[in-house]
């Protein structure tokens, strides 16, 4: 069947109980908008694979072992003299958080064109990439416009998602590069604001989903948070309103959405269960704390059916 291959960059997200400057207890997590994608796929039952390059150092073996405890794929990934990126995520309130990046000049730019080359160079179902990659270095930039361009050549399914970084580049910067990556895409996924942001004509989500179908985009898909989410498609518009939880963590909730989403497309589901599944994902990252930890195994899709508070037995 293939196997679904994302790449990107890889960061320890580091997070505080309390304030930074005090010293607050911290704990570990693998992050990234990619690593994230292929966990979630990978926990649904898909073959994925993750690609990058990281530190030749602890933090690049604790990437590596979070990988294979979620049976992702990481056999091609490359290790660096440069340091693993870290992000840092401070609960400064119980309702206020802030990130700080520890990431420039790190592992995660060093990406080339040929690691790209080395990572689809296989029995590939499908290729999932992201805005963020290109806002890394210029050899990222030229690595993810690589695998774009090999998906052309070979009739290779990819999606992107926008996933819009204003700390890593300007939108002005953005808006030239990011509609020369989604050109062909079989889905591009976004916030309306980004939809509207990698498509020149378009003023409002629905202009920027038209023109980008017109130029030959399979579907367009806008991530709305607690409204859900919906699918610009051939076929016409479709809606579909997000599960009920109670929000504990919402970062993340974006990627799981696409895995949710991603997954169910490769299992042939029509539009409102592409929709239906990306939402469930995302309800399941909002209601847990961390990116990715929270997120379903197959056999456990059904359990926010039940009402809240239940419990199973
Ligand atoms: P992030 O960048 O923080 O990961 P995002 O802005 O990319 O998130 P959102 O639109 O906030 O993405 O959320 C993605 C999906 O997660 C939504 O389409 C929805 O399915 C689900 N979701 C988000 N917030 C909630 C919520 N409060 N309750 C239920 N589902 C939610």
């Amino acid at each position: 069947a293939g196997t679904v291959v994302t790449f990107g960059e890889a960061l320890v997200s580091v997070r505080s109980a309390g304030p930074l400057a005090i010293g607050s207890p911290l704990t570990m997590h693998a992050a990234g908008a990619e690593l994230n994608v292929a966990v979630g796929l990978a926990r649904l039952g898909h073959a994925a694979s993750w690609g990058g390059v990281l530190g030749d150092d602890e933090l690049g073996e604790f990437l590596l072992r979070s990988l294979a405890a979620e049976r992702v794929d990481a056999s091609r990934v490359r290790r660096d003299v440069l340091p693993t990126g870290v992000m840092f995520l401070e609960a400064r309130t119980p309702d206020v958080s802030r990130v700080f990046y520890h990431r420039k000049g790190s592992a995660g730019a060093q990406l080339t064109p040929h690691d790209v080359d080395r990572l689809l160079d296989r029995d590939l179902a499908w290729l999932h990439l992201t805005g963020i990659t290109p806002a890394l270095s210029e050899r990222a930039r030229a690595a993810v416009l690589h695998a774009a361009e090999t998906c052309r050549r070979r009739s290779v399914p990819f999606s992107v998602d926008v996933n819009f970084r204003s700390k890593l580049w300007s939108a002005p910067e953005a808006a030239e590069v990011l509609p020369r990556l989604i050109e062909g895409a079989e889905v591009v996924i976004g916030s309306p604001e980004e939809l509207v942001l990698v498509a020149p004509e378009g003023k409002t989500v629905e202009a920027a989903a038209a023109e980008l179908l017109s130029r030959g985009v399979g579907e367009v898909v806008a991530k709305l948070g607690a409204a859900g989410a919906r699918a610009y498609t051939a076929q016409g518009v479709f809606t579909a309103p997000a599960f009920p939880v109670r929000a504990v963590d919402t970062v993340g909730a974006g990627d799981a959405f696409t895995a949710g989403y991603l997954s169910a497309r490769l299992d042939g589901e029509d539009a409102d269960g592409r929709l239906r599944r990306g939402n469930l994902l995302g309800a399941f990252a909002v209601g847990q704390l961390g990116d990715w930890e929270g997120l379903p195994r197959r056999d456990e899709l059904g359990l926010l059916d039940l009402g809240q508070g239940e419990t199973h037995r």
